[in-house]
């Protein structure tokens, strides 16, 4: 009977405490205890455990979910060795997600397929699990919005909202030529995150090739001296993903090379 009172009285605590958890799971976690004997600090270091690993799963979905990446990507499905341009080593230290801490900046150039997108939602996700805010878009979206809003007078509110994620990023940049107005849009969007907030860009273009995708020389070089001032890149080049596969599925001729 005391027993009973006692563990109604557990199960409040553990709500009042938000430690939903501990008290979904308080009668396994006390026979699998009845059973291996731990001791006290390792039993509290068990239910401890299962409530911080709920709360950080339950973080990381929420996060990914504000982020709205366009798929579901993670670095451990990208195949380093179809692509090894990449430099892996540079990804892996990435994933520790410093660079957003730090309000630096990383850069991926590459053909199309090449997997730019994503390296772009892998490394996103990982900022998400180190615990930053991220926001993805792809940058006629991101153009979009920001014209959009400067038309109807709510330019600064969309400002505010892409300076306020730690890490943006903006995917596909100069698939399209931007506008002369859209240029300037971008820059001052780069000119409020410059050393506060994180940025990925991913881009089919090199960097000699912005002067056009911007229509403005002067623009794009403003642009590029801030995004590149604290910056990391990623070179990718070589055989696109998408067409491997088709070659694989023999829809087209014989890849020149064998691999
Ligand atoms: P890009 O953005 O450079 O055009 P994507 O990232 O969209 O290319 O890649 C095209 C498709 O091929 C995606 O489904 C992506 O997951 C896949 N892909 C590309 N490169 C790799 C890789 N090295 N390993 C695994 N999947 C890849
Ligand atoms: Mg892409």
């Amino acid at each position: 009977m005391s027993t009973e009172i006692t563990r109604a009285r557990v199960l409040e605590s553990l709500g009042l405490l938000r430690l939903g958890r501990i008290g979904e799971q308080l009668d396994a976690l006390l026979s699998t205890a009845a059973r291996g004997e731990p001791t006290y600090l390792d039993f509290l270091d068990t239910i401890l455990r299962e409530e911080v690993g709920a709360k950080q799963r339950k973080r990381v979905a929420m996060g990914i979910q504000i982020a709205h990446f366009p798929a579901v990507k993670t670095l451990d499905d990208f195949d380093f060795k179809f692509q090894p341009s990449v430099d892996q080593k540079l990804v892996r230290e990435l994933a520790v997600s410093r660079y957003v801490a730090n309000a630096e900046n990383v850069l991926v150039f590459g053909p199309p397929g090449v997997g730019k997108t994503h390296l772009a939602i892998g490394l996103g996700r990982a900022a998400v699990e180190a615990g930053y805010t991220v926001l993805f878009t792809s940058a006629t979206a991101l153009l979009g919005a920001l014209s959009k809003a400067e038309t109807e007078g709510q330019l600064a509110e969309r400002l505010a909202f892409y300076a306020k994620p730690k890490l943006l990023v903006v995917d596909e940049l100069g698939y399209l030529p931007f506008e002369k107005r859209s240029a300037h849009l971008f820059f001052q969007l780069i000119a409020r995150r410059y050393e506060k907030g994180a940025m990925i860009i991913t881009t089919n273009q090199v960097v000699t090739q912005w002067g056009t995708v911007f229509g403005d020389e002067i623009l794009a070089a403003a642009i590029l001296d801030r995004l590149l001032h604290h910056s990391f890149t990623l070179m990718i080049q070589g055989e696109s993903y998408r067409l491997k596969q088709k070659r694989k599925a023999g829809l087209l001729g014989r890849a020149e090379k064998a691999n």
